[in-house]
């Protein structure tokens, strides 16, 4: 089976801070193993530990169907909409999708706070607001 090779591998480096490759990008110890999923993401492999980490490994929301920054314009869409069901309403995903999303956000407070502040140019206030919401859903 021969593997498309649309990816440019020098943009990722090994993320295992055991491997004495850790970190060095460009450095030729890449590999890409395979392809998997609907996304079709590259699983890659450094040669040097032996480790395999997707493509998207160090973001948030690994492994959804969902490409992250939707699903993060989508949360921030709540303080607006004031609820899940509005922002379901509004953007066409089902509303336990959202949950979930919410779920997942939760798991990863401070990475997500600064994509809200820094890509979305959202206030504290309103990040504050979101984050009442992850905290109400939870309970739920
Ligand atoms: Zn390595």
């Amino acid at each position: 089976m021969e593997m498309e090779f649309d990816i440019d591998l020098s943009q990722f480096w090994c993320r295992n801070e055991e491997c004495p490759d850790y970190g060095k990008k460009d450095h030729g110890n890449i590999v890409l193993k395979q392809r998997y999923g609907k996304q079709n993401r590259a699983l890659l492999k450094c040669r040097t530990c032996k480790e395999c980490f997707s493509e998207t490994k160090g973001t948030i929301f690994f492994g959804l169907d969902t490409p992250q920054d939707e699903v993060i314009r989508t949360l921030a869409m709540i303080p607006e909409k004031g609820s899940i069901r509005g922002v379901a309403r509004a953007t066409g995903h089902d509303k336990d999708t959202i949950s979930r999303w919410l779920e997942i956000a939760a798991t990863h407070c401070e990475e997500v706070t600064a994509y809200f502040l820094q890509n979305l140019n959202l206030k504290r206030v309103e990040v504050d607001e979101i984050w009442g919401f992850i905290k109400k859903n939870k309970k739920m």
